[in-house]
């Protein structure tokens, strides 16, 4: 089966995710588990769990549909130790923070080198971070998105995913998720049949879908390689339907979280329903 939703609000609190997910008929959803422009957060109450865990019950959601996002704040790459630190705990927190929640993953963004070293070197650095990370924390798997490769942001080559899980000392915590958005503008084609065959096959080889624990769905304001990150709805940018007509009949992705980050969250259940009536064909 596939499961798609998108990154709901948790305003109020993260017990109201779920609830925002049932809302637009969602089987998987993600979700910031704290304030994700602040480096600071309040700790989880026990009142907030509790009704988080109820509200999944509720929608029939699985700990592995969710797919909680980090904070946009942290970089596991950054040169400057004391801000790579900084990072570190934060990103520890964070993992905590899921696992309190009965959670199993944590998708973030790889890190930027900020010009100020070279990539493999960075990549390097984000190695030592995940690996601390790891061994600081239980149960919860670090899941690297891929990136459009805006700025210095690293991580828009499967080759940047494969030198992250290569370093990762405990491969049974790390994984990938796809954004669609991403993986385009960073010059991976998806838009016919051969290009999507193509691209899912050299991800196969460089990375290996046993990594693949999710994907985002999003169209794509920017042309293909202009390694520019900007979403769209879902058949109104650059990708068109054909694409998530393929994701939604590839059966490597059933049982995954899906998750729209389209810009128009009021017509978030159309996408939903639009992408289900794909996977009946
Ligand atoms: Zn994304
Ligand atoms: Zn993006």
């Amino acid at each position: 089966m596939k499961r798609v939703g998108a990154h709901v609000s948790a305003s109020g609190g993260v017990q109201n995710a779920p609830l925002n997910a049932i809302e637009i008929g969602a089987r998987a959803f993600a979700l910031f588990t704290k304030n994700q422009r602040q480096w600071r957060a309040r700790p989880l109450t026990e009142e907030q769990i509790e009704q988080f865990q109820n509200n999944m019950t509720q929608g029939g959601f699985r700990p592995c549909d969710v797919l909680p996002h980090d904070s946009y704040l942290i970089n596991l790459g950054n040169p400057d130790k004391e801000a790579r630190e900084k990072s570190l705990t934060a990103f520890i927190d964070e993992l905590e923070r899921c696992r309190q929640l009965g959670l199993v993953y944590l998708n973030f963004h790889p890190g930027s080198y900020l010009r100020k070293i070279d990539e493999t070197a960075c990549l390097d650095l984000i190695v030592e971070s995940l690996n601390r990370a790891l061994e600081a924390t239980e149960g919860v798997s670090a899941v690297i998105e891929n990136t459009s490769g805006q700025g210095s942001n690293l991580g828009y080559r499967f080759e940047h995913l494969a030198h992250l899980i290569d370093g990762v000392e405990d491969k049974s915590r790390i994984g990938v998720c796809l954004d669609t958005c991403h993986t385009f503008t960073a010059g991976y084609d998806l838009r016919t049949r051969e290009t999507y065959d193509a691209t899912m096959q050299s991800f196969d080889e460089i990375v290996g879908f046993e990594y693949l624990k999710g994907m985002h769905l999003n169209d794509s304001k920017p042309e293909l390689g202009s390694r520019v990150d900007r979403h769209e709805s879902i058949g109104k940018g650059r990708l068109g339907l054909d694409p998530f007509r393929f994701i939604m009949q590839d059966q490597r992705l059933d049982e995954m979280p899906l998750i729209l980050e389209t810009t128009d969250s009021t017509i978030w259940s159309e996408e939903i329903a639009l992408l289900y009536s794909f996977a009946c064909m």
